[in-house]
């Protein structure tokens, strides 16, 4: 494959040239969501920056298998301690349904709103319910190779036993003497040897509803250990590319690798990525800060944060605007700036049509556009660079529209134009222009208002005759002082 592409990888923190371990695939895994809530702005990011990632890929000729799993067993809610209740048990007590129930609802919905915003599906998603049993397999290598210890019916992964021969904490760079300084005591009730140890299995208590049978007791997996149980199952012990959210770096992928190297004794990742997190008045947007705003929030400007309503391609825009590692600021202003420059995109492409194949003038040079919209993805992906690229050549289109000689191009060249325009915008960033939804209500506004109109010009003969046929087809007009008033009969 003959290409430049380089990514930011978290783990040597720089840049390194994207060489996959066994050309012309590529294995991709990416952490998905825990299914217990609508879906937010914060969780879109990492879907759409992959999904370009896996587009990009794939145009470069890579045949990507891209893995994104469902959380839906297992997260508790103190990510850091690994204690609490289980998020989708809890959801499902207070909503008094089955955890499989809630389960089910937010993965409909989260594929739904993906679909929306025009990602392509992952090659595969798998759920961690469904892996209990290579979960459980890793756990007894794990314990076999002596990075584990089994109290009172759980697992407990040995930080100091692993860290005797690797490195816990090279991915965040967090050294195991501050992060101890900075743990509560145990409160004598817990059976880790270690606060810094987490569990791989815990034992239920009677009334955790979602608990399998182990050697070990009836209990359940530990949250980190699906994404290293499913990795390797449908990856391999050994994959390219690992990506997820920033805030998923510590603890859950810092003990992805602990427990994958444990169990295997090499390395499993090559590429480590993390997209940033979207920020709403300096501050990150998230479930627990509770200032996250949902997709079906934007979609229908139902939030109290948003003046109008956005459309799925606006915010998938307006998320590749900025490069995917560094923080986006969620405003109202910056939606509509990016809508309109979606707009103005969009109206370039639609006009290429328009430009006749002509001589004069200097001759158009859609080489350099090619580069240096390449260049920027090749750069750690940034799409940001390559929108930009795009806007200067949506420019030039106009330019080349109006005709006025000052710039020429031949026919071939303009194929290329129109290939190239489709190709980035559509198969590579996955923009696709959105059809207006003309609303019956918005139509019948329409009406109204000219009727209205004939009223004024005491026209009566035309807004009676409107009113007739209105009401014809069952609806009904009553004038009142605030204006006209319709109902369905
Ligand atoms: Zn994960």
């Amino acid at each position: 494959m003959n290409h430049k592409l380089s990514i930011y990888n978290s783990l040597s923190r720089q840049k390194e040239q994207f060489i996959p371990l066994n050309s012309p695939f590529v294995g991709l895994y990416v952490c998905g969501p825990t299914v217990y809530s609508e879906p937010h702005l914060g969780h879109v990011r990492m879907a759409i920056t992959f999904d370009v990632l896996f587009r990009y890929l794939m145009y470069l000729g890579y045949k990507v298998r891209y893995v994104r799993n469902i959380t839906d067993v297992g997260h508790l809610e103190d990510e850091i301690s690994g204690e609490g209740e289980d998020r989708i048990e809890k959801k499902a007590r207070l909503e008094q349904v089955e955890p499989m129930e809630i389960v089910q609802k937010y993965k409909l919905e989260f594929q739904h709103v993906l679909e929306q915003l025009n990602t392509l599906p992952p090659s595969l998603e798998p759920q961690a319910s469904g892996h209990i049993i290579e979960q459980q397999q890793m756990i007894k290598n794990i314990l076999a190779n002596g990075f584990a210890y089994e109290v009172n019916g759980s697992v407990y992964f040995d930080i100091e036993a692993y860290n005797k021969k690797y490195n816990y904490g090279r991915l965040s760079g967090r050294k195991i003497e501050d992060m101890l300084a900075n743990t509560r005591e145990l409160n004598g009730q817990s059976d880790k040897k270690n606060p810094l140890d987490f569990a791989l299995w815990k034992k239920a208590t009677p009334d955790h509803i979602m608990q399998w049978p182990s050697e070990w007791s009836e209990g359940f997996p530990g949250w980190h250990l699906e994404c290293s149980a499913m990795g390797t199952k449908y990856l391999g012990e050994t994959f390219d590319i690992h990506g997820g959210g920033i805030d998923l770096l510590f603890p859950h992928h810092e003990c992805e690798i602990a427990q994958s190297v444990a169990a295997n004794g090499h390395e499993h990742v090559k590429y480590w990525m993390h997209n940033n997190m979207i920020t709403i008045d300096g501050q990150k947007m998230a479930r627990s800060l509770n200032n996250f705003i949902t997709l079906r929030e934007l979609f229908s400007g139902t939030h109290k944060k948003l003046t109008r309503a956005y459309s799925p391609m606006n915010i998938r825009f307006f998320i590749l605007q900025s490069h995917y590692r560094s923080t986006l600021d969620f405003s109202n202003e910056a939606l509509q700036a990016s809508e309109k420059g979606l707009k103005r995109l969009f109206r370039a492409i639609e006009s290429i049509k328009l430009i006749k194949p002509k001589g004069k003038g200097s001759s158009f040079n859609l080489e350099k556009y090619k580069n240096r919209f390449y260049a920027a993805l090749n750069d750690d992906l940034n799409t940001a660079i390559a929108i930009a690229v795009l806007f200067e050549l949506g420019d030039l289109i106009n330019l080349l529209v109006l005709d006025d000689n000052k710039v020429s191009i031949t026919e071939s060249k303009l194929n290329d134009l129109k290939t190239f325009m489709q190709i980035t915008t559509e198969n590579i960033l996955g923009l696709k222009a959105e059809k207006k939804s003309l609303s019956d209500t918005k139509l019948l506004k329409l009406i109204i208002d000219l009727r209205m109109e004939a009223k004024m010009k005491n026209d009566y003969s035309t807004s009676d005759y409107i009113r007739k046929r209105l009401s014809e087809i069952g609806i009904t007009l009553n004038d009142t002082k605030e204006g006209t008033k319709w109902e369905r009969s």
